[in-house]
């Protein structure tokens, strides 16, 4: 973000928070050069922070890895489309307004389990059971950062399959 008053490059975010809308956040940031103090509003997607993932690795934060894990969880639920949009943007935003530019992957699931205890017992029974199948929270990218869908805890609907008819 360029400065206004002296076009200097690098800033640092002072306060950071959702515009109304929702769908962008609103920083007030202040310039390295001459601290001048400026607003900027930025798209969550073009600010999202880096997962860091258990081995240290980076991965683009991605919503819609949320979004299928947040499906996933909720699935046969009465929870609407709408409704998983809002808890995953609720989370990206909470995310987002830390301010810091890299989040464990544990922290991604903890939040989505926050919100999911909020809203639905089964669904948040369903995301933290998978959540306990790993060693430790921080492995739960393997459901959302690596498989990006989550274990199936559902048995199929459809009649098994059938032999085909000779
Ligand atoms: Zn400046």
């Amino acid at each position: 973000m360029r400065c206004p008053v002296c076009a200097h490059l690098t800033s640092r975010v002072v306060d950071s928070r959702p515009a109304p809308e929702g769908q962008e956040i609103r920083r007030r940031r202040a310039c390295e050069a001459c601290q001048h103090r400026f607003t900027t509003y930025e798209r969550l997607e073009g600010v999202a922070p880096m997962v860091v993932k258990r081995d240290g690795r980076r991965e683009a934060f991605d919503r819609e890895k949320v979004r299928r894990a947040l499906r996933t969880a909720c699935r046969k639920r009465a929870i609407s489309a709408d409704r998983i949009e809002e808890i995953g943007d609720l989370v990206t935003m909470t995310l987002e307004n830390r301010g810091s530019r890299e989040v464990p992957s544990s922290d991604i699931g903890d939040q989505l389990l926050k919100e999911l205890a909020r809203v639905d017992e089964v669904a948040y029974a369903r995301f933290a059971s998978v959540y306990k199948r790993f060693d430790s929270i921080a492995d739960f990218r393997s459901l959302l950062w690596e498989e990006g869908g989550g274990a199936d805890n559902d048995k199929p609907d459809g009649p098994p399959p059938s032999e085909e008819q000779s």
